[in-house]
């Protein structure tokens, strides 16, 4: 006697076949030349991450005029493939003047979005290279009060576009007060002007204790705080990115340091995922609207 059928497998089906597929993200980074952003990538993704393996730049097939440049990462963890865009913009004061610096950005991530459109739409659609942007690190500054003008203006530009992760970059340049002011501020900003940053899902009630305060603790510490850097050193012959001062070195990875395990776990290993979907269920879906809406036109 069954009382079943056996769909409750459908789960394992769909994610063997997504497995087999591979995944495929690409994170953005947008924000003022010199801030730290290359930097930051670097730390994020190189070397001690992924040994022997290097970003390797690719052609853009439609960008010529503008210098946005595209890196790409084929990982491979246990039998899951992971293709890794990092798409490095041209900062503010980087050349391009600031009335286009928002225009190349969000150039960018409308074509992705057309480019998928059409492949959506096309003959072959089984196997459409998806690189939409699905997350963009927007770096900040640490010495200001806040935001400034321009950053609330270029995030209003992009907020219902592509899913915004603010990042103050330099963390190591202030103090543990300074920096949860300057969070402070942030926030308040944000909320005041309604800018829409990325939203971190609830966590769900059924995950355990660990992940519950894991999850807790990363939602404390929005917008992360973070240190790069392209120095290795060794201690105790345990290597690790650091900034050496006078007083001491910057441990990139040390949690007492900077918030960048946070954002690196986040992105890696909790919340892909979830920025995929988001960029699929609105921010793709938004831009889809519109082109129905002027094709009816
Ligand atoms: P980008 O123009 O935003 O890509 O910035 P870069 O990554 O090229 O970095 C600009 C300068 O800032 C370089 O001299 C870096 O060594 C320095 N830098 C990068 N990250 C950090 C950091 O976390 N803290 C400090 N103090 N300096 C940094
Ligand atoms: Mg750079």
């Amino acid at each position: 006697e069954r009382d079943y059928i056996g769909f409750a497998s459908l789960p394992d089906q769909i994610h063997r076949k997504s497995v087999k597929r591979g995944f495929e993200f690409t994170l953005m980074v947008v924000g003022e030349s010199g801030l730290g952003k290359s930097t930051l990538i670097n730390s994020l993704f190189l070397a001690d991450l992924y040994k022997n393996r290097q970003l390797t730049p690719v052609e853009e097939r439609s960008e010529k005029t503008t210098r946005i440049e595209k890196k790409t990462l084929d990982i491979e963890e246990k039998g899951v493939r992971l293709r890794l865009n990092v798409i490095d913009t041209p900062g503010f004061g980087d050349g391009v003047n600031a009335d286009d610096s928002w225009r190349v950005v969000t150039d960018y991530i409308d074509e992705q979005f057309r480019q998928y459109f059409m492949d959506e739409s096309g003959l072959n659609r089984k196997n459409i290279q998806d690189n939409r942007v699905h997350c963009c690190l927007y770096a900040v500054p640490p010495w200001g009060h806040s935001l400034r003008q321009m950053d609330l203006e270029m995030m209003r530009r992009l907020h219902k576009k592509v899913n915004i992760v603010i990042v103050i970059t330099k963390a190591d340049t202030l103090t543990q007060s300074e920096v949860k002011r300057l969070k402070a501020n942030i926030l308040r900003d944000v909320e005041a002007n309604g800018i829409q940053l990325y939203k971190f899902p609830e966590c769900d009630s059924d995950e355990d204790d660990d992940f519950k305060r894991q999850d807790a603790e990363m939602k404390q510490s929005i917008p992360f705080a973070v240190v790069g850097s392209n120095a290795i050193f060794e201690v105790g012959g345990k290597k690790f990115r650091g900034r050496q001062y006078p007083w001491g070195v910057v441990d990139v990875e040390n949690p007492m340091h900077s918030d960048f395990i946070k954002l690196r776990t986040m992105l890696i290993s909790t919340h892909m995922q979830d920025l995929n979907d988001t960029t699929q269920d609105v921010h793709y879906e938004n831009f889809r609207a519109q082109c129905i809406a002027q094709m009816a036109q």
